[in-house]
């Protein structure tokens, strides 16, 4: 039987797992971003300097990030976890 449990628990992470992986960027409710809107933040896929902009923004893991283009915003929403460190 031990054995047993130990193969339900694998399952059990290895879902997990999964489901933290799959795509966890929310698209940001422009209420919030008032504050942002005059800070100076730094693309995270190009890492340019801009200017925190309220219609080319991503939240990864409850940041918000902000990107100078609507093409560096696509290339982060596919592959977030390339351009954010652990
Ligand atoms: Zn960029």
């Amino acid at each position: 039987m031990k054995k047993l449990n130990f193969i339900v628990i694998l399952i059990g992470l290895t879902t997990v797992a999964l489901k933290s992986n799959a795509n966890p960027i929310i698209e940001v409710p422009k209420t919030n971003l008032i504050d942002s809107a005059k800070k100076v933040v730094t693309d995270p896929v190009c890492k340019m300097k801009i200017k925190a902009n309220v219609s080319k923004t991503a939240i990864y893991n409850k940041v918000t990030y902000n990107f100078c283009s609507e093409s560096c915003k696509q290339k982060f929403v596919a592959e977030p976890a390339n351009y954010v460190k652990k």
